[in-house]
């Protein structure tokens, strides 16, 4: 799908790519000051937004409600902690969704762009803290 970004859209993404790892929007935006592309604060969520919706860029909810962004990926599997908020990527070799991802293309006529498997509990230190 063709779509036509602004620059500070390109930007962002340019820099999200560089980065290659997730960020908040509010720790983008002091990121990119740092690099020298002073964008405003809403400037850089406006461009996320949009840069959302058309599939290039990825957002994801922490169990504390932050919401981090980073390129969009083909497939992105955690493990969160809901005590510490620890979030640990999965290797995504074995995804068992993608056959069902592949229906759902064809069944529901849904233009999926990326999909997220994310398993929620206590990672070992937040168990150990709870047994005390
Ligand atoms: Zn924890
Ligand atoms: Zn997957």
């Amino acid at each position: 799908m063709k779509v036509q970004r602004t620059r500070s859209q390109e930007k962002v993404l340019q820099f999200l790519k560089q980065l290659n790892h997730e960020i908040s929007a509010q720790g983008l935006y002091v990121e990119l000051r740092q690099a020298d592309i002073p964008l405003g604060l809403a400037t850089v969520y406006r461009a996320l937004e949009a840069l959302k919706l058309s599939g290039a860029v990825q957002a994801r909810v922490l169990g504390n409600g932050e919401t981090l962004y980073s390129q969009a990926q083909s497939d992105r599997h955690h493990l969160t902690c809901l005590q510490c908020g620890t979030s640990l990527p999965l290797n995504d070799a074995d995804c068992p969704v993608h056959a069902l991802e592949d229906n759902l293309r064809k069944s529901a006529h849904f233009e999926i762009y990326y999909h997220t498997l994310e398993f929620f509990g206590l990672c070992s230190p937040c168990q150990q803290q709870s047994e005390d």
